[in-house]
């Protein structure tokens, strides 16, 4: 994939880059080897300062960058202003926090006296450059909230971005360098996929997390693995949405068809499949089907766009298989389905019933404005539909029963369980996947220790 910037509204060439030279690549990896060996002892009051500018900062150029990641995905402007301002709060809330996240710990007294110590100390110490290979649908968001974290702990960054937003990711290395991390701190590396390979096996790099594709999760970490290296993968999602008799109805539909499209429909933890008891799964279907095609579908510049176009014409074409595939196998299109003429490469609200397991998109992952529908005759059956899937990022349930509440946050087989509402990040909590979405965890405290080398001081 060449690295420029294509407007998918349109179509069109905004401005391409030529990749980095051999050269340019080992400059950056020697700075920031070099970075790191001093960068590592700044205390936590040092490096909060400078990610409180940086925050402050992107506040400031929130309109000017939420524009240049619209014309370079498409996600509905108003979308994108809330990534950056999100953004901003991981900033701070790691700010704020990273130095309790990573306090020195001290074991149980009794157990410090059996090993002979007299005091034992666990420390959290970064690892070093961190390799970030990244995805373009939340460009700021998913580059953050890694960097956020790896940043406090001590580590420096060097970012393989997605091809599709070379302008966000220089704009983060701008970001950094004017909230004034050393240059070395954070670097942007313009480079294709395949020079990744090369990249993470370089000595000077120490670990790696990439937000992606399952394909390119297996291909890192396989030389990861081989490079004996500490991988965090965040890889793709087909979560569940179940709903049961006792829902609310009118929230939880109303809610299902944010899930669904938000970000285009193009997020990892959209809710894809939707998994509703018989008892209700008529009603739901009508109020669900009545609110994806209200949504308003169009230029995502223009501020009342609720769903623009999708990122790539490959991503288009890749979801027109999927419901072709399900269309061939007999599934019903209840709205949608069918790409619209003109220019931009939009693909409208779908809804598919009468899914069995055959289709596709039954096990593959709907990357677009695209949901199934499944009627499920009980509880029971209707946690064998959700987990009857290769991957386990989030999952949604519906109900105010406070049994069955506890029978999914014991059985839905997925990162996270989100009772009576929509699966969104926060700072505080730890996100990731089981199965085949990945392992490892960002945000909150699990996500702040994953790249640090967990470090034993014992004291005779
Ligand atoms: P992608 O094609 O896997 O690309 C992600 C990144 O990996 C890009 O920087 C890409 O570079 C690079 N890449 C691709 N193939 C590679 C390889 N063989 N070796 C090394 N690097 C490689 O995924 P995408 O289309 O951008 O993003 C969509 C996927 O990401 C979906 O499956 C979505 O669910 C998942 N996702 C997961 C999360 C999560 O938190 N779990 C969040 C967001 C997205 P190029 O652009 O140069 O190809």
């Amino acid at each position: 994939m060449p690295i420029a910037t294509v407007n998918p509204a349109n179509g069109e060439t905004l401005k391409a880059y030529e990749p980095m030279g051999e050269e340019e690549l080992e400059r950056r990896l020697q700075l920031a080897e070099a970075t790191f060996r001093t960068y590592r002892t700044t205390t936590f009051a040092e490096r909060a300062r400078l990610l409180q500018q940086a925050a402050d900062l992107l506040d400031e150029d929130q309109p000017e960058i939420g524009r240049v990641m619209t014309l370079e995905m498409g996600k509905p402007l108003k979308q994108a202003r809330a990534e950056a301002a999100k953004c901003a709060k991981a900033m701070r809330w790691y700010a704020e926090r990273a130095e309790a996240l990573l306090a020195d710990e001290e074991p149980a007294a009794s157990d410090v006296t059996d090993s002979g110590a007299s005091r034992v100390r666990v420390r959290y110490r970064p690892l070093g450059p961190v390799l970030a290979v990244m995805p373009w649908n939340f460009p700021l968001w998913q580059v953050v909230r890694f960097a956020a974290p790896a940043l406090m702990a001590g580590n420096v960054g060097l970012l393989k971005h997605a091809s599709n937003v070379p302008q966000t990711a220089l704009y983060l290395e701008d970001l950094f360098h004017r909230a004034g991390f050393k240059e070395g701190c954070f670097q942007t590396l313009l480079i294709g996929a395949g020079a990744v390979d090369g990249v993470l096996r370089d000595e000077r790099v120490k670990a790696a997390t990439l937000t992606g594709s399952e394909p390119a999760g297996r291909a890192v970490a396989a030389t990861a693995g081989e490079m004996i290296k500490k991988t965090v993968l965040e890889l793709g999602g087909s979560d569940p949405y179940v709903v049961l008799p006792s829902a609310d109805l009118d929230r939880a539909a109303e809610v299902a068809v944010t899930a669904r499209v938000q970000n285009n429909g193009q997020s990892c933890i959209a809710a894809k499949r939707f998994i509703v008891h018989g008892d209700v799964y008529d009603a739901f279907a009508g109020k669900f089907v009545a609110g994806m095609e209200a949504l308003r579908i169009g230029d995502p510049m223009a501020e009342d766009t609720d769903v623009g176009p999708l990122a790539t014409e490959q991503g288009r074409a890749d979801l027109e298989e999927l419901v072709d595939d399900a269309r061939r196998s007999g599934a019903e299109v209840l709205c949608g389905g069918q790409r619209p003429d003109g220019p931009g490469w939009y693909y409208p609200p779908t809804v598919l019933a009468g899914i069995h397991r055959d289709m596709r998109i039954h096990r593959e992952e709907a990357f677009g404005p695209v949901a199934t529908l499944y009627r499920a005759g009980d509880l029971d059956e209707a946690l064998l539909i959700a987990n009857d899937s290769p991957f386990g990022l989030s999952s949604n349930v519906w109900t105010r029963d406070a049994d069955e509440v506890e029978r999914c946050a014991r059985d839905l087989e997925a990162g996270s369980v989100f009772v009576n509402g929509m699966t969104a990040s926060h700072p505080a909590f730890p996100f990731g996947g089981e199965k085949r979405s990945g392992y490892g965890r960002e945000l909150s405290g699990h996500g702040i220790r994953e790249f640090c080398n967990i470090t034993t001081v014992w004291q005779g």
